[in-house]
């Protein structure tokens, strides 16, 4: 017990930096760390194929599709809102 692994998380949470983690690096928008290849590769995109990333630090459910080890990376349409402008949202 009290072996928990905690991973920290970055102060800065506006949607700005929240892009950058993730469209730059890679990284979970939230914990900005790499996240692991978490599934197989699928051909089925126009874009070419791709496989899906995922976080998992603290039990984090983000997930998006990768189209290389070095992106582009495309973030889950159910976590999304995490890296978009609210403006946009709450316009729909
Ligand atoms: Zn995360």
């Amino acid at each position: 017990m009290g072996n928990k692994k905690i991973h920290r998380v970055p102060a800065d949470q506006s949607l700005a930096a929240r892009r950058k983690r993730f469209y730059e690096d890679g990284g979970c928008p939230i914990h900005g760390v790499a996240m692991g290849q978490s599934d197989g590769w699928y051909d089925n995109d126009p874009w070419g194929p791709y496989t899906i990333i995922s976080c998992g630090r603290n039990g984090c459910p983000v997930e998006a599709r990768a189209f290389s080890p070095e992106g582009p990376w495309d973030l889950l349409p159910e976590y999304a809102y995490l890296i978009e402008d609210e403006t946009i949202e709450h316009s729909r």
